[in-house]
């Protein structure tokens, strides 16, 4: 009786000290949650201050070019997967028995989007599964769907490009692009010109007279056709039969917070400076008509169709619409995954300032990572890429602040004139030097 006793007493007592370490666990994960989120609020609060001090904060980097032909068909994918102003990345994956391709982008996935991605995986499949023989019905659709889907960015470029021929049309390579697309048949529609772009890019890419925004352009312009005979080339490749032939496609979910509490700028710039020393600064500050627009730009919200003008020294302060960007969905992915071997993430734009400085803490923790080009635009409007492990996590917001509080740091006791200008202002390095995109 005595012995049953104590071992209902033994097993009621390990049941509560077991319910007592579910809860003291269930409190530390909240504690923790609660401590990302308040590390957050400051990460997203000091990237507003700094894109308003300190839009550009570095010399772009390169593209990469050392791609091999995986990387280079993911790259083309991204191409022509961006419709107007999105930006998509992809990464292929792979694996023994089949290939997975993952596309992200920055906002949500539409029924257009659906629609297009199944049938252009469509026509590929079927190109690889009739090669060697030709598909020229598949060939043309396939073509025939990207001219629709990308048609509004296609367009914007090639107004770029008319822009550059009415600037520089005495100059020997324009009259050459101009000479090309008299011709009828290479003007018939956006797509033709530009096969006709991408010819021009490859004939005077080496000379030295050419002008180098034109040259930008060309390529843009070019960059469809490319991918697009790109793709091809791998779709009538026999030794891809299998990869096309069982090739899963993996979208992944975007992340969007419409509205974020943030602290104002007040608030953060006075954990720097003291009150006198804010005041000079604002005074410097409204002497620069570039940083007052950026400040009203990222301190204004638009909501329900009006706009509301946030007080820099305000209280609850908001951003609005903030959004994952699309290399960051693939990239936490392989985190979670805890893949090591190198990745190459395509991506139809370079990465901005605060994803590649992730990216290098994400290289730094050991991942090879291969990304295309970075721009160093310091866009606040941003989201942290939360990863399953809660250290990681931890560790690299802590990085992300150590940079922008640097950022913060250097910009605030700096002349206010020799900030960084506006956003069509961008120097970039070229073979040519420096030149302003
Ligand atoms: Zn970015």
């Amino acid at each position: 009786m005595s012995r049953s006793y104590s071992q209902a007493a033994r097993k009621a007592l390990s049941e509560k000290e077991l319910e007592k370490e579910e809860r003291e666990k269930e409190r530390k994960k909240e504690r923790e949650k609660e401590r990302e989120e308040e590390r957050k609020k400051e990460l997203y609060s000091k990237g507003c201050v700094a894109q308003c001090i300190n839009f550009v904060v570095g010399e772009a980097s390169k593209e990469v070019n050392d791609l091999d032909v995986q990387e280079k068909f993911s790259r083309n994918l991204a191409t022509i997967l961006a419709r107007d102003k999105e930006v998509v990345a992809v990464w292929l994956r792979i694996l023994q028995d089949r290939c997975e391709i993952y596309f992200s982008k920055n906002s949500c996935w539409l029924d257009k989007d659906n629609e297009y991605i199944e049938n252009i995986t469509n026509y590929l499949k079927n190109i690889s599964k009739n090669t060697p023989a030709k598909s020229e019905d598949n060939e043309s659709d396939f073509i025939v769907a990207v001219a629709y889907y990308c048609y509004t960015k296609l367009k914007y470029r090639l107004n770029k490009l008319k822009g550059d021929l009415r600037f520089c049309g005495n100059n020997e390579y324009v009259k050459y692009f101009i000479n090309l697309l008299s011709n009828k048949e290479n003007n018939k529609n956006p797509m033709m010109i530009s096969k006709v772009c991408s010819k021009v890019y490859m004939d005077v890419k080496n000379e030295p007279d050419v002008p180098t925004k034109f040259l930008e352009h060309l390529k843009k312009a070019g960059s469809y056709m490319v991918s697009v005979r790109g793709i091809l080339r791998c779709a009538y490749n026999a030794q891809y039969k299998s990869l096309f032939s069982n090739v899963r496609i993996i979208k992944v979910d975007p992340v969007i917070i419409n509205k974020q509490p943030i602290y104002s700028w007040k608030n953060i710039i006075k954990r720097f400076i003291d009150e006198d020393k804010y005041n000079r600064f604002m005074d410097r500050c409204s002497e620069n008509p570039e940083v007052m627009e950026r400040i009203n730009k990222v301190y204004t919200v638009y909501t329900n169709n009006a706009t509301r003008e946030q007080p820099l020294d305000g209280i609850d302060v908001i951003q609005c619409d903030t959004y994952l960007h699309a290399e960051l969905g693939i990239l936490a992915l392989i985190i979670n995954k805890k893949i090591n071997s190198r990745v190459f993430i395509a991506v139809s734009k370079s990465c901005c300032y605060l994803c590649g400085l992730y990216l290098d803490f994400v290289i730094e923790q050991g991942y090879n990572i291969t990304i295309y080009g970075k721009h160093m635009k310091l866009y606040s409007r941003w989201i942290f890429p939360h990863v399953d492990n809660n250290d990681f996590n931890a560790r690299s917001l802590k990085f992300l602040i150590e940079n922008l509080n640097r950022i913060i740091e250097k910009n605030l006791n700096k002349p206010i004139k020799s900030l960084p200008a506006g956003p069509d202002r961008t120097w970039k390095t070229s073979n040519r030097g420096y030149r302003q995109t």
